[in-house]
């Protein structure tokens, strides 16, 4: 049986049947099937610890506080974000932080004074995320993400599960509506990320991120005048050792 086909109430399922079965069940109840009884010790929850994280983190705490959590810590985070971090690993009481970081000497021998993002933004993700995050997942069944349909275009079809290679990608809050997410935030009076009120609804790296206008795309920010709209996390299957 792999990854693909899950043990579900003692009969395997197909990953494919699985999205008919829960498209009406609440996302913290998917969390929880997923966290204790599809992957048990099998799943990490992937988070940027960005605008909405603390949504998914929450959930995740209140379910298994020993939940591993990934950052991929890329090394060109705005530093409000590693404060937010600390603050909420400490609030929620979340015990299995992984800081997934680049390797030192790629990014010594290739982006030695960090501005390879101005000149090749897809080998800068490729290093600094892409590779960071394959490496941290090896040996998981499944990962959990926090994106929502509403948030780009490019999101718009993400499935609440999804086979990448030989894992699967479970999205609870894909069918969350901005407001879904404030209104969870404010009923269990959950700390936002700084940035938030400064212009920012999607926060990535530093470099890459910039504040958005009323009624742009909430991703509009990110990689704002390029092409790119993804860092490569979503777009391609993750496995070490790939140069993807
Ligand atoms: S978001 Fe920008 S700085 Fe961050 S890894 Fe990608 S290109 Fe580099």
């Amino acid at each position: 049986m792999s990854a693909h086909d899950v043990r579900l109430f003692g009969d395997a399922i197909a990953l494919s049947r699985l999205e008919d079965r829960f498209a009406k069940v609440k996302a913290s109840s998917l969390l929880r099937l997923a966290i204790e009884d599809l992957f048990p010790g099998r799943i990490a929850l992937v988070s940027s610890f960005g605008a909405d994280s603390v949504v998914l983190l929450h959930m995740a705490a209140q379910i298994d506080p020993t939940t591993p959590v990934v950052f991929v810590d890329t090394g060109q985070h705005f530093e409000e974000t590693l404060r937010y971090r600390d603050a909420l690993v400490a609030r929620l009481g979340l015990t299995n932080l992984v800081d997934a970081k680049p390797d030192a000497a790629v990014t010594a021998a290739e982006d030695p004074e960090k501005f390879l993002f101005a000149s090749d933004p897809d080998r800068c993700c490729d290093i600094r995320k892409v590779q960071p995050l394959a490496s941290a997942l090896d040996g998981y069944d499944a990962w959990i993400t926090g994106r929502k349909s509403f948030q780009s275009a490019t999101r718009s079809r993400v499935p609440l599960f999804e086979a990448e290679g030989d894992r699967v990608k479970v999205n609870p809050l894909v069918g969350w509506s901005a407001s879904d997410l404030l209104d969870y935030i404010r009923a269990a009076d959950l700390p936002p990320h700084p940035l938030v009120a400064k212009g920012f609804p999607s926060i990535g790296c530093l470099p890459c991120t910039s504040r958005v206008a009323p009624g742009e795309d909430p991703r509009a920010g990110r990689w704002r005048g390029r092409t790119k709209s993804e860092c490569g996390i979503h777009t391609e299957p993750l496995s070490v050792g790939q140069d993807i």
